[in-house]
């Protein structure tokens, strides 16, 4: 029986790229997060975003859409 050397688990983690959210080394269960809290914190940005409707559409729901508007 051979005793195979150990493999060096830590250097998937070192080659992964760093959570964009606070820089860590992100984590396989969470990529490309380091945490779901850090994946929780970019998903709100998101949901944030999203929402985050300009007043300008809200005159489109008013009346028809712009396309219609062209044909006669
Ligand atoms: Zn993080």
């Amino acid at each position: 029986m051979a005793d195979a050397p150990p493999r060096r688990a830590t250097a998937d983690a070192l080659c992964a790229e760093p959570c964009p959210i606070c820089g860590r080394p992100a984590v396989a269960a969470t990529r490309p997060f380091c945490s779901t809290r850090c994946a929780n914190v970019d998903l709100n940005r998101w949901l944030t975003g999203v929402y985050a409707i300009p007043e300008s559409e809200s005159q489109d729901e008013d009346g028809r859409p712009p396309e219609e508007s062209g044909k006669a």
